[in-house]
């Protein structure tokens, strides 16, 4: 499934993130940027131990913001690491900590030149955010940034599990409320 934007495109894609044909790969890190189970650990095992060694002198990730590393041994020439919100009850700024997850790994991704970039479903495996509201946020924020920006052209998102692609599928379908 395919959305065009004024400057760019949103695909969804189901799969294995590390796989992607794109500049960069946007991970969902901790904020030690140390390692961690779920996208963060097959990022890490795909891309060999060059991307740890990048991450060990950046002094962590607050909650929204992102960095960049190099893409090691996979396709992608940089990782953009990211720390998305634990969901708790909603009512703990997660949907503005997540946006700015898109928002900032974007604007990290044009200082660098990136045309093409992949996100996972940020927040959505051990953070616990609902896939819904998860999918409506990340695929607003992103649609408005390719609506406004010049720059970055395809943005995919690649969704490791069915329901997650589902949620992602009809957030970007429909006009979103995101609550
Ligand atoms: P978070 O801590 O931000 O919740 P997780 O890594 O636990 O991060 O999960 C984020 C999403 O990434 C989940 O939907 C999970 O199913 C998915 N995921 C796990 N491995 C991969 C992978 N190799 N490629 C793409 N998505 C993945």
């Amino acid at each position: 499934m395919e959305r065009r934007f004024a400057h760019g495109r949103i695909v969804l894609a189901k799969g294995d993130i590390t796989l992607a044909r794109v500049d960069a790969v946007v991970n969902a890190a901790n904020s030690s940027l140390l390692g961690g189970g779920g996208v963060d650990g097959a990022i890490h095992q795909a891309g060999g131990p060059g991307i740890l060694e990048a991450c060990r002198v950046l002094g962590g990730c607050e909650t929204g913001d992102a960095k960049i590393t190099t893409g090691g041994d996979l396709y992608a020439r940089y990782v953009i690491h990211t720390v998305g919100p634990v969901f708790k009850d909603g009512t703990q700024g997660e949907a503005e900590l997540l946006a700015s997850c898109y928002r900032r790994s974007m604007a990290v991704a044009r200082e660098h030149g990136v045309v093409s970039m992949a996100f996972p479903a940020i927040s959505c495996g051990v953070f616990g955010y609902p896939a819904d509201l998860a999918g409506c946020i990340a695929v607003n924020t992103v649609g408005d940034i390719l609506e406004a920006e010049v720059g970055i052209e395809q943005v995919q998102f690649v969704l490791f599990n069915d329901t997650v692609y589902g949620a992602f599928e009809e957030a970007l379908s429909g006009a979103g409320d995101c609550t």
